[in-house]
């Protein structure tokens, strides 16, 4: 088989850490696989990157924040190679760049093109494992570009895509994907196996286990992806297509995510253009939005309307949000960052009804107040106050039977 395997920040963590990675490579290039070793940046490394560069500039320019980023993950790649080969294994280290990882030009969350993999291909078939810096490429003018946070999972599942790999292993500091966040509920449960959908749900919902993109790449081009501990051996967590027994769960997790902020708009007039505007502006800043609610206010005439964006978008959101209120005449923008958003996901859901009704019926059990909804066929999400995020996990999770004595 082919098999890509990723190891995430703390998997090679140190280089005792980089030498365990270096045994597992070795050891499953010894069943006979030919393996494609992709790393992350040590923990910490690319946080640390970013401190520096706020402590030298008030506003670094994105091309020079990739190539300051990109170095993190040239560490771990150089290193991964030289342990593997310290065990009598060949190896070679290719940055992005080396491996033909393409990518457009929008620094800091640039999108894989295309790879052109000959390089890689003519290692493996020269009997090297072969070792990629995660998180990197380069444009098509050879400019250095990042894909974003947790980026290195998208170039794992890219790669094992391009090369046709029978299997993308993403190892991590869990042992899996789980019913919820187990620090919250002890009693969550590890699941063997979860839908390509549900996944991405989970992931865009802040289970931080796969990056998003890295899901949604997967989903498209049909990689099996395996998430599992780089600390043990146990079986992990098989991403994959969805099948019968996955449908007959109504509820496989429940996710939350504190990192959002909420924006209203406030009375802006109520006539066609105004949201497309709005939204135009937001995206072409490549600023994701989630949640959208648009309140009609009483008099009919103008309405309220308010989003959600990743916290660390919010100050550009309100930027661009306030300088349209002022062309538009609307009253002003409001933004608030205490709050959080809770979601239950799960395929079941196409075949079940009541099931917004049961976690709408269950948060309000408890006092906490809704703020906004938003769902999809497989997925009810409420905006909560922050302050409420473990308790609505905790009885979520178990009103959906969840917990692990179910
Ligand atoms: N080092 C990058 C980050 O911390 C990419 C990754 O680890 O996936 O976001
Ligand atoms: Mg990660």
């Amino acid at each position: 088989m082919l098999i890509v395997q990723k190891y995430g920040g703390t998997s090679v963590g140190n280089p005792d850490r980089i030498k365990a990675v270096a045994t597992r490579v070795v050891a499953t290039v010894r069943q006979g696989h030919k393996v494609v070793v992709i790393v992350s940046a040590m923990s910490g490394e690319t946080d640390k990157l970013i401190r520096y560069a706020g402590q030298v500039s008030s506003n670094p320019t994105e091309r020079e924040m990739d190539l300051l980023l990109s170095s993190g993950e040239r560490i771990t790649t150089a290193l991964t190679s030289m342990a593997i080969s310290e065990l009598g294994q060949k190896a070679i280290a290719f940055t992005g760049r080396q491996a033909g990882i393409i990518t457009d030009a929008v620094y800091t969350k640039a999108k894989i093109e295309r790879i052109d993999a000959d390089k890689v291909n003519k290692a493996l078939d020269n009997g090297y494992a072969v070792v990629i810096a995660g998180f990197q490429g380069v444009t098509e003018d050879d400019e250095i570009t990042t894909l974003g946070r947790g980026g290195s999972d998208l170039s794992a599942v890219a790669v094992a895509a391009a090369l046709n790999a029978d299997l993308c292993e993403i190892y991590t500091d869990v042992d899996g994907v789980y019913t919820t966040d187990p620090n919250i509920v002890p009693e969550a449960r590890k699941l063997e196996k979860i839908s390509y959908e549900e996944m991405l749900e989970l992931a865009s919902l802040g289970a931080k286990v796969l990056q998003t993109r890295s899901v949604e790449f997967a989903m498209n081009y049909n990689v099996p992806v395996v998430v599992r501990s780089s600390f043990n051996n146990n079986p992990g967590t098989l991403v994959t297509k969805e099948d019968q027994d996955m449908e007959k769960v109504v509820v496989a997790g429940v996710a939350y995510d504190k990192n959002q902020a909420k924006l209203t708009v406030m009375h802006v007039p109520d006539k066609p253009g105004i949201a497309a505007r709005l939204f135009n502006t937001i995206a072409e800043a490549n600023i994701v939005v989630d949640v959208i609610v648009q309140n009609v206010s009483a008099d009919g005439l103008s309405a309220d309307i308010s989003f959600t964006v990743p916290k660390t978008d919010s100050r550009r959101a309100l930027e661009l949000a306030q300088r349209l209120a002022d062309d538009l005449g609307a009253k002003g923008v409001d933004v608030r960052d205490d709050l959080a958003k809770i979601s239950i996901v799960g395929v079941g859901m196409r075949t079940h009804s009541g099931v917004a009704a049961q976690m709408f019926g269950t948060l309000s059990k408890h006092g906490v107040n809704i703020m906004a909804i938003s769902t999809s066929e497989i997925k009810v999400s409420c905006l909560i106050e922050a302050k409420y995020t473990e308790l609505a996990v905790r009885v979520l999770h178990e009103e959906f039977g969840l917990n692990k004595h179910n």
